[in-house]
């Protein structure tokens, strides 16, 4: 699957990214597609990559899988609630749970980098991780290492703070297509509750003044250590996806000559008409090829050209150039100086059937 995934993405990509922009596409290349695809492997950063192995997990059906975590903010709305408030639920809070020993884990990404932070009572951790990584993973990491770290010390009372609330839900109910780090996360909590740890989830939210959440923030944003662990395949397809699209993206850019170029600057979806006919005249009308301007190059014929300016008829040329359909064109758009942008963008002008 995975070699399938990489094959479909590499001939998409190759196709997709000429050494030289300013080469013709269709100009054959000397270099086979083997070294193509390793260059643009290299590119992407993705050479050496190891993918986090998809380990078969058996989970039974007689036993809940999955941890329940602490929230204090559940009953409160963190838009509407002051700093100080939230500060003083942390407070009360960890007066309830003073006997736990406190570590706060957070994640962080950026267009440069994917980082996580551990902060103990008495140390801290801090590691960048591959950028294809998501915001996620990271998070889900950081409480990896928050309890990997717990395990090399004694028995103890332990409360993994996080901000995270999609990653702790993730390990309130585990299912087969779960996170695969979730799973990892969940086997050392039973290792560690089996060796008499007692370890705690809580979430709290982010940027509210909690020192140690602050603390975590910070460092994971300034995390310069790299940790070369695998990475999930989930967050490598999406990484690839961006990836191409950036660079069909990039592509379509230089293509300002293109008659679909200046109706269209986003290669963004756009919806189709529910009316099937009226959908194809649309497409035609937008890519600047119908029958009326193009049948001469089927035929063989010399291109048709305007009987009142004796230039060639295209779809710009009838739509908005032609002086002669200035009548047409009021009666239509109410106005005789329109931008094909206008009649032909994601959201039509209802007129240019009529016209
Ligand atoms: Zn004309």
């Amino acid at each position: 699957m995975i070699l399938q995934f990489f094959w479909r993405s590499i001939v998409n990509f190759t196709a997709l990214a000429p050494k030289n922009p300013t080469q013709p596409t269709n100009q054959p290349t000397n270099q086979s597609f083997f070294t193509r695809a390793s260059e643009l492997l290299c590119n992407l950063n993705l050479e050496v990559l190891q993918v986090v192995p998809n380990l078969k997990h058996h989970l039974t059906p007689w036993k809940s899988h999955g941890l329940k975590f602490l929230n204090p903010f559940k009953t409160f709305d963190k838009a509407n609630t002051a700093l100080e408030v939230c500060q003083q639920l942390f407070a009360d809070h960890r007066d309830i749970y003073h006997n736990f020993i406190p570590i706060f884990t957070d994640g962080s990404k950026s267009s440069l980098s994917t980082s996580f932070a551990c902060v103990f009572v008495n140390s801290t951790l801090s590691f960048q991780l591959h950028s294809s990584c998501s915001i996620f993973t990271a998070e889900i990491t950081a409480i990896l290492h928050a309890l990997n770290q717990i395990s090399s010390s004694t028995p103890d009372n332990y409360i993994i703070y996080s901000d995270s609330l999609s990653a702790l839900e993730s390990m309130t109910s585990l299912h087969r297509f779960s996170h695969p780090l979730t799973f990892n996360a969940l086997e050392v909590h039973d290792q560690l509750a089996c060796r008499g740890f007692s370890v705690l989830f809580c979430w709290v939210p982010s940027h509210v003044g909690i020192s140690g959440n602050q603390h975590a923030d910070n460092l994971a944003k300034s995390a310069t250590s790299s940790l070369n662990s695998p990475v999930p395949l989930n967050d490598i397809k999406e990484y690839v996806k961006i990836k191409l699209h950036s660079n069909w993206q990039s592509r379509w850019n230089l293509k300002e000559t293109n008659k679909l170029h200046s109706i269209k600057h986003l290669i963004t979806c756009w919806p189709s008409l529910p009316h099937r006919k009226l959908d194809t005249v649309l497409t035609r009308l937008r890519i600047g090829h119908t029958r009326f301007t193009h049948r001469h190059l089927l035929l063989g014929e010399p291109a048709s050209l305007c009987t009142a300016c004796q230039c060639q008829m295209t779809v710009l040329h009838i739509l908005i150039e032609c002086r002669q359909f200035n009548h047409q064109r009021i009666r239509s758009f109410h106005s005789s100086s329109i931008t094909l942008k206008d009649i032909l963008h994601k959201d039509p002008h209802p007129q240019p059937f009529t016209f």
